[in-house]
């Protein structure tokens, strides 16, 4: 659709009363704004997963419960408390205690993923009210009836099509005069249980609604005024980059840059939508724009890093001079829907890493891959390892970037050393208690005297 914006408000932009207000001011200025995605309130999922793990206590539960509902009601309060709102967020709150008191929880990916759907339910609810009483026509839509997936609860892959068809059914006639608020991050499967794109899948979420209604452009309103050199967090030196490629972006997120979920450039770039990244707190400071072309293409672009790495080292003798070990190590893996992220390999044994991220029901790896994998080899599992990568254009080409980037890193103990797959980046892992320091040398080597 010509003249479309989808545009994404993250935890933080939409954290409190006075984060969404500005976030409302960035939709009263951009009429094109027709679809706003939303996160839930900063904090509000890793209190969601909390209630569904195992060891939770019944204070605790309680404890999170009071916590939840804090935080959705001193927005309430702000609104004015008009009633039928606070009818709908008692729905909400009432649904929720249930879920999280069932006895099946522990043991049930699905209701897992139903207790994470109520942070963005209850966020957009109370966002399309900010809106309305901006007088703006805004309505507060369930996604599920249109973000259509498989039933991989924890990590759903969505079906395009049928999305599309949904989005094309339930949204673009309604669009004229109208601003859908709707929720990142779930979804629904045939079925129609609730579904999860993965923690961080709002950014997911509101590229696949710009693909299926085509729009042109796809907003993701953040903390940080764009994509930066390397997280800003872990260098004072890190700087906005003004325009980036999508094959160099989606290798940032694909590596850990946490500004944007992982599969976010994926249907940008097989519709050509335009993205832009930008702080909701700094709007007028612009940000980021990635286009599938850029004409400035440097070498080095950025570090991207990607904490909870485990490293698998999967060793068979009998792999010596025989085909088919790797077939069956990674059939192995695929069963289990694990992917795998650097791989090396040597006459009798093939590492791998895996990632296993904190706060996230869909576990990595588990103990009966583990198992599987004994069989037929030994197997060795590390952890405490961070993924740090090297982002640019044309490192398989250029001379001297191994010499640049281990001379930064003498001191340090690298592994898993990978380039070759990709002409994007340059990869490797070191121990998690470096990787800050790590991130910082390379970054003073590869950005400083530019
Ligand atoms: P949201 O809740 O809006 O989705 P996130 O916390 O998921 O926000 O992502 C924004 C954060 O991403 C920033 O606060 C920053 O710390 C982190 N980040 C990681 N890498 C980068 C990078 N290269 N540029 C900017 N921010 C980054
Ligand atoms: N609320 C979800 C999370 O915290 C999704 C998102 O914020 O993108 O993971
Ligand atoms: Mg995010």
């Amino acid at each position: 659709m010509k003249n479309l914006i989808v545009a994404k408000f993250g935890g933080t932009s939409v954290a409190d009363f006075d984060a969404m207000s500005r976030c409302a001011e960035i939709i009263i200025n951009e009429p094109k704004i027709r679809v706003v995605c939303v996160s839930a309130q900063s904090g509000v999922t890793n209190k969601l997963v909390r209630l569904t793990q195992a060891d939770v206590t019944f204070a605790e539960r309680d404890n999170i419960l009071a916590e939840i509902r804090a935080i959705e009601y001193a927005i309430v309060e702000r609104l004015g408390n008009p009633e039928w709102v606070r009818l709908a967020l008692e729905n909400l709150l009432a649904e929720l205690k249930d879920v999280a008191h069932s006895d099946s929880l522990v043991g049930s990916m699905r209701l897992k993923d139903q207790i994470q759907s109520f942070g963005e339910q209850m966020s957009s609810l109370l966002f399309a009210e900010v809106l309305r009483q901006q007088k703006i026509h805004a309505v507060n839509f369930d996604i599920r009836q249109v973000l259509k997936t498989d039933a991989n609860y924890g990590k759903a892959e969505p079906n395009i099509e049928l999305t599309k068809l949904q989005a094309e059914k339930l949204i673009a006639p309604e669009l004229e005069g109208t601003v859908f608020v709707t929720q990142g991050f779930i979804g629904s499967d045939e079925q129609g249980h609730t579904t999860t794109l993965g923690r961080g899948g709002s950014d997911y979420s509101a590229a696949l609604i710009a693909e299926a209604l085509e729009a042109d452009t796809l907003q993701i309103w953040t903390d940080v005024t764009g994509i930066y050199t390397t997280d800003p967090r872990l260098t004072k030196a890190a700087r906005p980059i003004a325009e980036l490629s999508f094959d160099e972006a989606a290798e940032m997120a694909t590596f850990g840059a946490k500004i944007l979920h992982p599969a976010t450039l994926i249907p940008a770039m097989r519709r050509s939508i335009g993205v832009f990244v930008g702080s909701s707190r700094a709007p007028k400071e612009g940000g980021t724009w990635i286009y599938k072309k850029v004409d400035n293409k440097p070498p080095y672009r950025a570090i991207a890093l990607r904490k909870d790495q485990v490293l698998v080292t999967v060793k068979s003798p009998n792999m010596l001079l025989a085909s088919g070990f790797l077939a069956k190590v990674f059939g192995i893996l695929a069963a289990y829907k694990i992917s795998v992220d650097l791989v090396t390999t040597s006459e009798i044994s093939v590492a791998l890493t895996i990632d296993n991220p904190a706060n996230s029901t869909h576990s990595g790896l588990n103990k009966a891959v583990l198992q599987e994998l004994s069989e037929f080899s030994e197997v060795t599992v590390e952890e405490n390892l961070s993924l740090v990568a090297v982002i640019g254009n044309h490192l398989q080409a250029k001379s001297g970037v191994g010499g640049r980037l281990f001379s930064a890193l003498e001191n340090f103990n690298l592994r898993m050393i990978c380039q070759g797959a990709s002409a994007h980046n340059f990869c490797f892992l070191t121990q998690s208690e470096d990787a800050p320091k790590v991130v910082e040398h390379l970054h003073e080597q590869l950005f400083d005297s530019i």
